[in-house]
């Protein structure tokens, strides 16, 4: 585009030429006018003149006396700086100023001599051959009775007019070029006074356009330019309001999109990002602020979820899925899909939403199995108690040694059975009272606890020659519900036993740290592989199924533990070395 003029630039000049123009034509029309005015004056000056010598004339020519008109006409030229000749009607000249009249022609054919002799006045203005110079020739007829005796004529030359003339003219020239000065300056002025104000409305408007909302329009000027201001402002005053209102929604949506902690994604038609909050952004381990604009598929490596948003764009109903992802550990994402419509209903892209359901999907798949394993459990001993009760009820079993044999193993059953079902009713006791925060907690001395959780076990490590030998500073204390901690020792204690070889030694420490207070049992038994070690505490779970059962043992022994701890807000931890021996430790919180 090409550069623009400035207004000023445009005003002054047509203001000066306006003004230069007029100036011009009042010059031209004025010396014009001068000129004609001089020529009138100059010419009945003349006949003035003429007149005034009109009797005298008439008495040199009745009778003719050309001596004395001639020395008439020589005086009277030189007084007056006037030519005067006197014509006779013939045309032969008698009297002349300048001239001789025996060396002069006839004067018939000079224009102002024919147009007083026919007894009007006669004017001419012509280049003399006489005299060598452009001069005015007046001719006055000199008449007796209406008889035109002869021609009076006085004549100036033209060049006498011509410079006072040119005097006037130069006058007015130099007024004419101060007018004009004037004129630029005032235009200028005048110019500047009508730009200036617009260029203080250009200046606001652009400050406006930059934000800047504080400053106020310049108010002066014309009615127009203030009511131009004025419109302007109350324009600026709305966009700002409407920019104040859209930047809140904006900040209030962008706050509540951020809040979530559902991921958003808004896709456009062509699959590319229009925005993704920080939940988002977090489950796929990208910034928020680089994926703008970018495809769907570049930023998210996953195909199930490239399928599912092609489907969200399609479909005409939301959609819903599943999708894993595995990015460090398995997450499971319910993700929704709905198509983003504009004002007009059309479609500008889809909304996915993603709901991190790992921990419910474990949830469930835990429960699942929990049901699955609870009845496992108890169908093995049901199983055998039947079999048993049947043979001895249809009294296939004859000797009374056999059937207190059968009676012996279905007892163990029965025992087996009660033992799940005390661990369950704990268990879910214990989830209960932490659930409805119902479990008391007071301050107890750590080593009294530690002192009867041994005692209470000290009869089966005998049993296998296991040493128990405790570790409690007697000073420690902590928060604790005795019984509990209690009842998750024993179950530490009853593993360590069951788990150790003859002989060898079980400890049981207590001590504390700045933020815990921490109980461990040690063991020297057969320790526990690695790949067992995230899921010991998970209910049922065992790591030697028979031997486990041949102990005795309900596999829920670990999640009593488990939860016990965490009833007190702690945690269990595990170290364990195959072959070496393992380390259970309960981690208490300091208050
Ligand atoms: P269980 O009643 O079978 O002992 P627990 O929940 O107490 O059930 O323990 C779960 C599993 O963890 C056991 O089956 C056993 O394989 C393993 N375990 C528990 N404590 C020890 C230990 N001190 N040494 C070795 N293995 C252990």
């Amino acid at each position: 585009m090409a550069k623009k003029k400035r207004l000023l630039w445009q005003l002054f000049p047509s203001y000066l030429l306006i003004t230069l123009i007029s100036l011009l034509i009042v010059t031209w029309y004025a010396s014009r006018s001068l000129k004609h005015f001089f020529l009138e004056q100059t010419a009945s000056d003349l006949e003035v003149r003429a007149h005034l010598l009109e009797k005298q004339i008439l008495e040199y020519l009745n009778p003719l006396d050309a001596e004395s008109a001639d020395l008439l006409c020589k005086e009277t030229g030189k007084r007056a700086s006037t030519r005067i000749t006197i014509i006779l009607p013939s045309g032969e000249v008698i009297g002349d100023s300048e001239e001789n009249p025996a060396n002069m022609d006839t004067h018939i054919d000079r224009p102002e001599v024919i147009q007083a002799l026919s007894g009007r006045l006669g004017t001419s203005i012509r280049y003399s051959r006489t005299l060598e110079k452009n001069m005015m020739y007046v001719g006055v007829p000199i008449k007796n009775n209406s008889q035109i005796l002869a021609v009076v004529r006085t004549s100036i030359p033209v060049s006498a007019i011509d410079e006072a003339l040119k005097s006037i003219q130069n006058k007015i020239l130099i007024g004419g070029l101060i007018i004009a000065a004037i004129a630029a300056i005032l235009s200028l002025l005048i110019s500047r006074n009508i730009t200036r104000p617009i260029e203080l409305i250009k200046k606001w408007a652009e400050s406006i356009a930059q934000g800047e909302f504080q400053s106020r329009p310049p108010l002066d000027g014309s009615e127009e330019i203030s009511g131009l201001s004025q419109a302007m402002n109350q324009m600026a005053i709305q966009l700002r309001d409407r920019i104040d209102t859209i930047m809140r929604q904006r900040n209030e949506i962008e706050a509540m999109f951020s809040s979530m902690i559902e991921g958003v994604i808004a896709v456009d038609t062509e699959e590319h990002i229009i925005s993704m909050n920080q939940a988002a952004a977090k489950m796929f381990a990208c910034n928020p602020s680089e994926v703008q604009g970018r495809s769907i598929q570049e930023v998210i490596r996953n195909t199930i979820m490239h399928q599912f948003v092609k489907d969200a764009l399609s479909s005409q109903e939301p959609v819903e899925k599943d999708i894993n992802l595995y990015s460090d550990g398995e997450r499971i994402l319910n993700t929704h899909g709905t198509v983003l419509r504009d004002a007009n209903m059309g479609r500008i892209g889809a909304l996915i939403v993603f709901n991190d359901v790992t921990r419910l999907r474990r949830l469930e798949n835990i429960r699942r199995d929990f049901v699955a394993n609870v009845s496992h459990e108890i169908k093995t001993p049901i199983t055998a108690i039947k079999g048993f009760v049947e043979t001895l009820r249809y009294g296939e079993v004859k000797n009374p040694e056999e059937a207190k044999r059968f009676l012996n193993i279905v007892g163990k059953h029965v025992d087996r059975l009660e033992a799940i079902i005390e661990d369950l009713l704990t268990l879910s006791k214990i989830e209960q009272d932490t659930e409805r925060e119902e479990t008391v907690l007071t301050e107890g001395r750590i080593k009294d606890v530690l002192q009867i959780a041994i005692q209470l076990c000290v009869t089966k490590a005998t049993a296998k020659n296991i040493q128990i030998r405790l570790s409690c500073k007697q000073a420690i204390t902590a928060k604790i519900n005795s019984a509990l901690i209690e009842q998750a020792v024993i179950n530490l204690l009853d593993n360590a036993i069951k788990y150790s070889d003859a002989h060898s030694v079980v400890q049981v420490r207590a001590r504390q740290t700045e933020r815990e207070t921490i109980i461990g049992v040690h063991d020297q038994g057969c320790g526990i592989d690695k790949e067992h070690l995230p899921r010991i505490f998970e209910r049922f779970y065992r790591v030697d199924k028979a031997r486990s059962r041949k102990m005795g043992g309900t596999g829920l022994g670990l999640a009593i533990v488990k939860h016990i701890t965490q009833a007190h807000a702690g945690r269990v931890s595990i170290e364990s070395t195959p072959g070496k021996g393992s380390i259970f430790e309960i981690h208490l919180p300091r208050a």
